[in-house]
Parts: structure tokens; C-alpha cells; sequence
């Protein structure tokens, strides 16, 4: 979304026929997995505070369902297009199946820009959202949840909307929702906390000591800050973060070389994750431009941002002593950019694997709606690190076994769960 010219759709299908050509895929199950099986664009029509009404234009895309009802958050963006959202209902499938928990891939998204409209007409894009699409998704369906620029209130508003339609509680239709009000604990930390289980065992792999290292982050949003927090408390230290600056529509890395102290920053970071530079500059952060985050001298990177920032034209920037990139965004990496870093042996921990935490705890948000019986936060923790941890052991033992990319691997276990199913229900 951030840069016209890059079709992340484009880039969606160019990895999926990588590893179908790879599998030896038939072409009848290349046609079915190379396109979503059912995509819908809305008009939603929103009475604003002024007394006018605006049209907002807002997409669902189904990818594939074979594996269980499908899944994937739903974005408020000013640039989103159909093919963002096409390409990341697509990486909902292969995350759901890479982590193997019984769900497929879908996605949302509405052009808006909440910084510049009320909490009531954000409901009203929000409900308008849900009365569109209230035949098409549902908890036996396809089941939306928060993703970039919405939140558990977004949730909690499509939610009441859904059951006012339907007339029933039917908290098993979203997940996300405010703890309390049928949310999983744990949620707002899992996929944050994913990422570092899956670079707590990719570390080990490459037997590294975590508080030897120095890691750099893009983003200071949702993903980055509980990334951010795991990772400080397995010993490693975070040098800088790069976030999106509303008032100067620019983005910007703040720096501390000896570690930036997340507590503090907090104070001074919005609900979109934009921090105050004014205040940043006074309690002794450097500030640079945004994408100096991809040159500093780390062992890590964690791009938790936006999609297509690390690609050809920075990708030579990134340090000799980066060791790992933890994917924490949805499709950081352009497959320019992951040619040099497979020549360059940097240890791959791909978005659909590494921030799968978020998914996988919102399938046990499912669960326990559905139940209508809830577990305590360290049950919920618990039972994401067994998923991750093992889903990354299944995908690094495939890697070093048949000497895959890392992306490859995660690609080659998830294609291949996706089309059995699909042979076996009979489809292709
Ligand atoms: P968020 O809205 O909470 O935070 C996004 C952060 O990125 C903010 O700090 C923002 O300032 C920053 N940002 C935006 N544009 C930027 C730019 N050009 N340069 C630098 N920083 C920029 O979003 P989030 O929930 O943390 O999601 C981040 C990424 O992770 C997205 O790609 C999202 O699709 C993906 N993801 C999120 C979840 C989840 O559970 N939240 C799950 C899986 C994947």
C-alpha cells in the first residue's frame, strides 16, 4: 500500500508458483490455489458528524476454505486496494496451514483513514461493513479479527451488529474482542510474542545467546511493542524503532544505541503507534529517517510494519552482522530482496510462520467462544508456544533436510496440507 507501483497480489502469486513448480503442482490445483475462491467489494454508506454522508469502499476476499472456516483481520488503510487484500487473504491460508490449526485464509479492508474520522463513524463503517457481508461470514464461515489501524472496539461493533442481524449471541463470529466480552486473553500480546518464540528457536538453532544480541524494528504498533517486550525479556536488546508520523506524513527511526526503554516510549506513542518526536528528541532519542532502521548494525531485524519494505533498492543496506530477519508484518520482503538474503545466509523466519501467534490465539478466541468456557493468560501463552515452537521445528527440519530458504520450506508444508485437502474433499 505504501508504494503504488508494488502489486502485493502479484507478489502473493509469484511466491505460490515458486513453490508449485517446486511440488509439481497439476494445473488444475495451481488454478484453484492461485486465486481466491470468492472475493466481495462493498459501498458502505456512512452518515458522517457534519450531517453528510460518505461512501466508503470496503472488500472481503475468501481464499480458500478447504481447511476449516476461513479467517484473517480486516485493515482500515487510506491506500488499501483489492489486491492488498487479495494477496494477504492468500498468506492467511498458508498461515493457518503452516501452523496447522483447522482454518483457511480470508481477508478485509475498507479505504478509510481513522485519523481522520470520529469513533462514531467508525462505527458506522464498521456496521455498514458487517450488514454488507453479514450472509457471507459467519463462526461456521469466515470469522474477521483486527488487523492494521482497527482495534477490539472495531470488533466489538461489528460484533453487536452481526447478532442484531441474526438475532443471537454468536461470539464465535469474530475474534479480538475487548477480554470480558468474549476476547481471549493473551491476544494483544500473541502475535508479538509469536514472533519471539519462533527467533527464541531460531536462535538456538544457530546456538546464539538472545542477550548477546542487538536487534532494530520497523513499526511501534500492536506486533512490534509485545515483540519488542518478549524479546527485551529473553535478554536482547532493541536499538531502535521506525513508526509512521501523522502530522508530517513521514516516517522516522528514533534511536538509543545503548537500548531504547520501552516503558518510556510508551508513554509517548499514540493508539496508532506513532510517536511524539517532540518528546522523543527530549528524553534523548536520535531521530533519523524511517528507513535507517534496515542499516543499522544489528543481529536482528524485525520488520513489524507494512508490507514491501525490505526489497532491491534497500535490501543491500541491511548489515554483514545481521544474522536473522523475524518477518512480524504481513509481506515485508519483496522476492528480490529474498535472493540476496538466501545468497547472503541470513536466517529467514517468514511473516506467514512468524507472526502466525495472532491467528493461532484468535482460533483459541474461537474456541472458547464457541465453548463459552475461557482460560487464564498463561494457559493461552502456553498453548501458542507449543504451536509456534513445533511449526517452527517442522519448517527448519524440512529446510535443513532438503536445503530450503527458510520461506520455502514454511511454503512447501503449507501448499502441500492446502492441496491434500482439497484432493480429499474431492475439489481438484
Ligand atoms: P499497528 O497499526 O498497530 O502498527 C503499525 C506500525 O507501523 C505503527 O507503529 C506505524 O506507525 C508503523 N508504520 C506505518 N507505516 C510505516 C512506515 N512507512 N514506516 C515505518 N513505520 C510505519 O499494526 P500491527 O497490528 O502492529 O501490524 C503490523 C504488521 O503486522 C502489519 O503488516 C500486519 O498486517 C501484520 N500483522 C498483524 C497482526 C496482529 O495481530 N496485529 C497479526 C499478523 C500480522
Amino acid at each position: 500500500m505504501s508504494d503504488k507501483s508494488f502489486n502485493a497480489f502479484e507478489m502473493a502469486q509469484a511466491q505460490f508458483d515458486h513453490i508449485a513448480d517446486l511440488l509439481g503442482l497439476d494445473a488444475a490445483t495451481r488454478a484453484l490455489l492461485r486465486n481466491p475462491m470468492r472475493e466481495y467489494a462493498l459501498n458502505i454508506p456512512v452518515r458522517m458528524d457534519d450531517g453528510s454522508f460518505q461512501v466508503f469502499r470496503g472488500f472481503r476476499v475468501q481464499h480458500n476454505d478447504a481447511r476449516g472456516p476461513s479467517k484473517g483481520g480486516i485493515r482500515f488503510h487510506p491506500l488499501e486496494t483489492i489486491d492488498t487484500v487479495r494477496a494477504l487473504s492468500m498468506w492467511m491460508t498458508w498461515k493457518c496451514a503452516v501452523v496447522d490449526i483447522p482454518l483457511g485464509g480470508s481477508k478485509g479492508g475498507v479505504i478509510c483513514d481513522p485519523h481522520n474520522l470520529s469513533n462514531r463513524e467508525q462505527e458506522g463503517i464498521c456496521r455498514g461493513w458487517v450488514r454488507q457481508l453479514a450472509r457471507d461470514i459467519g463462526p461456521l464461515r469466515d470469522i474477521p479479527a483486527p488487523d492494521v489501524m482497527t482495534n477490539s472496539q472495531h470488533m466489538l461493533w461489528m460484533l453487536d451488529e452481526y447478532e442484531a442481524i441474526h438475532g443471537a449471541k454468536l461470539p464465535g463470529i469474530i475474534t479480538g474482542k475487548p477480554v470480558g466480552m468474549g476476547g481471549s486473553l493473551g491476544r494483544t500480546e500473541a502475535t508479538g510474542f509469536g514472533v519471539i518464540y519462533t527467533l527464541r528457536e531460531a536462535l538456538k538453532e544457530l546456538g546464539i545467546n538472545p542477550d548477546e544480541t542487538v536487534a532494530s524494528v520497523q513499526g511501534f504498533g500492536n506486533v512490534a511493542q509485545y515483540a519488542i517486550r518478549l524479546y527485551n525479556k529473553l535478554g536482547g536488546k532493541v536499538i531502535c524503532v521506525s513508526c509512521w508520523d501523522q502530522e508530517d506524513s513521514a516516517s522516522y527511526t528514533y534511536r538509543k544505541s545503548d537500548g531504547i526503554d520501552i516503558d518510556e516510549l510508551l508513554k509517548i506513542t499514540d493508539r496508532f503507534g506513532g510517536i511524539d518526536k517532540k518528546k522523543a528528541a527530549e528524553i534523548g532519542y536520535e531521530m533519523l529517517p524511517g528507513d535507517a532502521w534496515i542499516e543499522q548494525d544489528v543481529d536482528i531485524l524485525i520488520p513489524a510494519a507494512l508490507e514491501n519494505q525490505i526489497s532491491a533498492k534497500n535490501v543491500n543496506k541491511i548489515s554483514q552482522r545481521v544474522k536473522i530477519i523475524a518477518e512480524g508484518a504481513n509481506g515485508p520482503t519483496t522476492p528480490e530482496a529474498d535472493k540476496v538474503i538466501a545468497e547472503r545466509n541470513i536466517f529467514m523466519l517468514p511473516d506467514f510462520l512468524a507472526n502466525a501467534g495472532g491467528v493461532t490465539c484468535s482460533y483459541f478466541e474461537q474456541v472458547q467462544s464457541n465453548m463459552n468456557y475461557f482460560w487464564k493468560k498463561d494457559e493461552v501463552l502456553d498453548k501458542l508456544d507449543i504451536i509456534m515452537t513445533s511449526a517452527f521445528r517442522g519448517v527448519s527440519e524440512l529446510a535443513r533436510k532438503k536445503k530450503l530458504f527458510m520461506r520455502d520450506a514454511a511454503y512447501v508444508i503449507a501448499i502441500n496440507r492446502v492441496a491434500q485437502a482439497c484432493k480429499d474433499r474431492g475439489w481438484v
